[in-house]
């Protein structure tokens, strides 16, 4: 399937990708989740079951298969 971003010459691929959200303002990771990924330009899309399946996950009753820090970067102003 060929890229959905305008102008993009990109074949879509089949991978699995990491995709991080807040919810309830705090962040969440969902691993190994089957997408497809523009190797040009790095777009990905979720397949509608997919999308489905990690709407309707609950992170208070969900058990977290494993955790993972999470950081922010001090950064000196541009100058
Ligand atoms: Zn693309």
């Amino acid at each position: 399937m060929k890229c959905v971003v305008q102008g993009c010459p990109g074949e879509m691929e089949e991978r699995r990708i990491v995709h991080t959200f807040l919810r309830n303002r705090k962040p969440m990771v969902v691993e190994d989740l089957p997408a497809l990924v523009c190797p040009v330009c790095g777009y990905a899309v979720l397949d509608l079951h997919v999308l489905d399946a990690l709407f309707a996950l609950d992170p208070e009753t969900e058990r977290p298969v494993r955790r993972a820090p999470v950081f922010r970067l001090s950064l000196a102003p541009a100058s």
